[in-house]
């Protein structure tokens, strides 16, 4: 499938906040929205007005590339999010939560969406015991997580195993970074997501 190659600053730029897409880079004194904090493009320094459409676009541009999702898929997200029960932007905010790449970013194994794609999709995790390669997939309250026994020895997976054990992982995530593996204890819900979207705007934008 199709995904975007081009220089990712420019998505936090666009949608004018920290996506964090680039992994340390983000937190560190390089981040080009510090840097430079205006919309690309020749005219992106222009002060205009933002229309309700715009704001609504904006939001969901934002939630769609934080994620790491195309637009097909977040539609078929948001209808999936809508046949369920209760708030449909919370229901949409969780099911995002629950693909297998961001349940890999939450554990802390991966820098960034990006990475942790890429090292779902290069089979480098079990689900259940079961080799899985498709970042897509939704997890349940119940399901274990595991590096792949042949991946934990390399340099790269200590070094991250190393990154995943001081790092604070979602409530809703039991990570046990020393044996590689994560149990999702209860599925997670809108305030246990530490990223300030506006999912109402997107349910609004889908409702027109
Ligand atoms: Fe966004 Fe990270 Fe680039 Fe900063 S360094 S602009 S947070 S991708």
């Amino acid at each position: 499938m199709a995904r975007y190659t081009g220089p990712v600053c420019r998505l936090c730029r666009r949608e004018g906040t920290k996506l964090f897409l680039k992994g340390d880079r983000c937190t560190s004194g390089k981040c080009a929205l510090d840097r430079r904090s205006t919309v690309p493009g020749q005219h992106g320094a222009a002060n205009k007005k933002v229309r309700e459409y715009g704001m609504q676009l904006r939001e969901k541009q934002k939630t769609r590339r934080y994620y790491g999702v195309l637009e097909k898929q977040f539609v078929n997200y948001f209808e999936e999010a809508d046949r369920k029960e209760g708030m449909t932007g919370e229901n949409l905010i969780c099911l995002l939560e629950r693909r297998l790449d961001n349940v890999v970013y939450r554990m802390g194994f991966a820098a960034s969406h990006k990475e942790a794609r890429q090292l779902v999709l290069h089979g480098h995790f079990t689900l259940n015991g079961k080799k899985v390669n498709i970042p897509s997939l939704i997890v349940k309250a119940g399901d274990v997580i595991t590096v792949k026994e042949t991946s934990r020895s390399s340099e790269k997976f200590k070094a991250l195993a190393e990154a995943a054990a001081t790092h604070t992982a979602p409530k809703w995530l039991d990570v046990n970074a020393e044996a590689f593996t994560a149990k999702v204890v209860a599925l997670p819900e809108r305030e246990d997501v530490d990223f300030d979207f506006n999912e109402q705007l997107i349910v609004e934008l889908y409702s027109k």
